[in-house]
């Protein structure tokens, strides 16, 4: 990555980000905690989404303590629809750690920040440098796609050694007056107006004038990727099954995808009505009926699921399902949204995440 003019990119990106950043409400402050919650909930999730998941998860956990001390179905409920829940369980993981090896106060250093669980130097480039001002870049798809594109680079910016020098080719031009400007410029800069998914917006770009990329006419086509093994396709049957106002639901396994989560019960492969009814009957569902089908494919990072859904009604609870009515379902069970697309919906359906 090479961009000689890249030495007036602070210059440039910092009036444009006092002007034209979005008033995020985990810009309010520098506050470790909630830049730390907002970094861990931003990771493959768009800001729109996060803002509601994040005011919510604060009025409720407003203090590392109280995350700390969070139960983990309360800590799924707040979580629930966001996806990739190893990021709550790792925030209370690394809240446990502060609470018992720092007393409750957030550590400082860029070390004892990268070795909380779930945080990775991305995380740690960001919360040093917009909490404390450190010189500490934070890399992430975003910014390594921006940078890629201001320096026309054509090396797959997955590769690890390309990240490393972005991360080295930022460090030399963070100011030390405004780490967190820098960061945070970065970051609006790839969200807003170098866009993922589609052309960059050059025309209202803030550093059009050194962009490499632009120059030679090739942003469009950049970042490179290293191309990525196909995602595999797995098929599922899915029982929602109803009886006398409660859905049969059921924790999944500690280990692999959605560890430990709430299910509707399901079983792999595509059950025709009829072999979905005698599964059904040797769960114990006594007299099931099927009402309805749905179907959905939702994608994860590296597996499909292909669901079919049959609802049920039926006669008896077996004791082998938990019975959840609406109450349990709004204040207590966390259903990823692979399994909640199937409440209330009707017909055969497509979706997507
Ligand atoms: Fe991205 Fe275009 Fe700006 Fe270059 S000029 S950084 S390609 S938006």
């Amino acid at each position: 990555m090479e961009n000689p003019e890249l030495a007036e990119l602070p210059e440039l990106l910092l009036p444009w980000f006092r002007a034209c950043g979005r008033a995020l409400p985990w810009r309010r402050d520098r506050s470790p905690y909630h830049v730390w919650l907002s970094e861990i909930m931003l990771q493959q999730t768009r800001a729109e989404t996060v803002r509601a998941y994040y005011l919510r998860f604060l009025d409720e956990l407003p203090t590392i303590a109280a995350l700390a001390a969070c139960s983990e179905e309360r800590l799924y409920k707040l979580w629930e629809g966001l996806g990739y829940y190893a990021r709550a369980r790792n925030l209370r993981k690394a809240a446990r750690v502060i609470q018992e090896k720092y007393g409750g106060r957030f550590p400082e250093t860029y070390d004892e920040i990268r070795a909380l669980p779930g945080v990775g130097d991305y995380t740690a480039g960001a919360v040093c440098s917009i909490c404390f001002g450190l010189p500490t870049p934070a890399v992430d798809g975003n910014v390594l796609r921006v940078l890629a594109r201001l320096c026309a680079c054509a090396e797959p910016v997955d590769r690890p050694a390309v990240r490393k020098e972005a991360a080295a080719l930022l460090s030399a031009l963070y100011p030390a007056s405004d780490a967190d400007g820098l960061t945070q410029s970065l970051m609006e800069l790839g969200a807003t107006v170098c866009v993922p998914n589609g052309p960059p917006k050059c025309g209202g770009c803030p550093v059009r004038r050194i962009c490499k990329g632009l120059r030679l006419g090739v942003a469009e086509t950049l970042p490179v990727r290293t191309r990525r093994p196909p995602r595999r396709a797995e098929e599922m049957t899915v029982i929602v099954a109803e009886c006398g106002g409660a859905l049969a639901v059921e924790k999944r396994a500690e280990r692999g995808l959605l560890a430990g989560m709430w299910q509707f019960p399901n079983t792999a492969g595509r059950l025709s009505e009829a072999e979905a009814l005698s599964l059904a009957a040797a769960w114990g569902l006594r007299s099931p009926r099927v009402l309805r089908r749905a179907e959905h494919t939702h994608i994860f990072t590296h597996v499909e699921w292909r669901m079919v859904c049959y609802y049920m009604s039926c006669a008896a609870r077996p004791a082998r399902f938990v019975w959840a009515d609406a109450a349990r379902f709004s204040d207590e069970i966390a259903l990823p949204t692979a399994f909640r697309v199937f409440c209330g919906r009707a017909e055969t359906e497509r979706g997507g995440v």
